[in-house]
């Protein structure tokens, strides 16, 4: 099979032993010669498949059981709206690094009043907002890990007296961190952890019951907690999916995944640095390891330099449209050599 270097930002690239994994259960799923689609989500083996992907989780984590792991649907955009919903009675704080962090905010103000603490929108989010403070009156602070789209990351996390929530989509499990000090986590999974389909979340028990609103019972935590994440028919499929990911993902560690993800980043970004024909578009102390978005300085030359990508068999690797230039996403999945690929045709791109 023709190999592709698969540099989508998502949904992105998943595990050969993933996808394997996957279309060997949507034939015969757990023994059952019956498809993982075609039977009940109620059943001992989905069950089983469930609870094997709260449990990893909680797991690579390194959480106790004062957590609860939930696969939900309607993707991260829907818990920009729930976290608010469930956690905002008077006043929150949002740190601002993007498009997914404005259109979180943008849900929170229906539910309270949102203060702002650090925004980099004046410099079209090319740099991580760090001089502020959270002060101990606020509901909860809610920051954005990775921004996808610019390509900036959070390296550290900001002394936080108050609930940390953290939208996780697109670096969850790509490093060591230390999860517990986090209230709540939520992350797409399509982006690092499996299928699009279903949204990990991770919430601190003790953070809920503050708000006096009414919540319907789709949108409120407590319904998906008190039923094991299983009120109502879970995307079989997408956390079949993310059970495999997370195997994949314990079995080789946090920590090597995380020095693996470097080294990519790394080879990739002195290419970008040594070659003058590119520039990152990013602070440097802030650039993501997992999305790396930079230019041609002539961008009279994007189509000769995309067509020399195809011609390498690279994809995925535009830019989004509010960047512009290039993305190379290199989420786990992704090899060391596909990295290289890339290097070698931008080092023998010529103007
Ligand atoms: C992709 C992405 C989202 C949106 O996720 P959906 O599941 O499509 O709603 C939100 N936040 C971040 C950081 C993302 O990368």
């Amino acid at each position: 099979m023709k190999q592709i270097h698969n540099f989508s930002a998502g949904p992105a690239i998943l595990p050969k032993e993933v996808i394997d994994n996957c279309v060997s259960a949507l034939q015969n799923f757990s023994g059952t010669h019956l498809s993982l689609i075609e039977v009940s989500h109620r059943g001992k083996e989905f069950v089983a498949v469930m609870d094997e992907a709260q449990s990893l989780v909680k797991k690579i984590m390194n959480i106790g059981d004062d957590y609860e792991v939930l696969y939900l649907q309607g993707g991260a955009s829907t818990q920009f709206l729930m976290v608010a919903m469930n956690l905002l009675e008077n006043r929150a704080a949002y740190c601002n690094t993007g498009t997914w962090a404005s259109n979180a905010i943008k849900e929170a103000r229906h539910f309270g009043s949102v203060d702002v603490l650090g925004s980099s929108e004046e410099k079209n989010f090319n740099y991580i907002p760090k001089n502020y403070t959270i002060g101990n009156d606020y509901d909860y602070f809610h920051c954005t890990s990775n921004n996808t789209i610019f390509g900036t990351q959070m390296h550290t996390f900001p002394e936080c007296p108050v609930p940390l929530i953290c939208d996780m989509s697109s670096d969850i499990f790509s490093r060591k961190i230390n999860f517990s000090a986090f209230d709540l986590i939520y992350a797409g999974a399509q982006k690092n952890m499996g299928p699009a389909g279903t949204t990990l979340v991770v919430i601190k028990k003790n953070i809920l019951n503050k708000v006096n609103r009414y919540i319907p019972t789709m949108l409120d935590y407590n319904t998906h907690i008190k039923k094991g994440s299983m009120f109502n028919t879970p995307s079989v499929f997408a956390v079949f999916g993310c059970l495999q990911t997370l195997k994949w993902i314990d079995h080789q560690g946090l920590g090597n995944i995380e020095m693996y993800n470097s080294k990519k980043a790394d080879l990739l970004y002195s290419e970008i640095d040594r070659n003058e024909l590119f520039e990152g578009t990013t602070a440097i102390e802030d650039r993501s390891k997992m999305n790396a978005t930079f230019v041609l300085k002539d961008d009279k030359l994007n189509d000769s330099f995309m067509q020399a990508c195809n011609e390498a068999n690279i994809s995925g690797i535009k830019g989004h449209r509010s960047v512009g230039g290039f993305r190379a996403s290199m989420y786990n999945a992704l090899q060391l050599e596909s990295v290289q690929v890339l290097v070698d045709v931008m080092k023998n791109f010529k103007s």
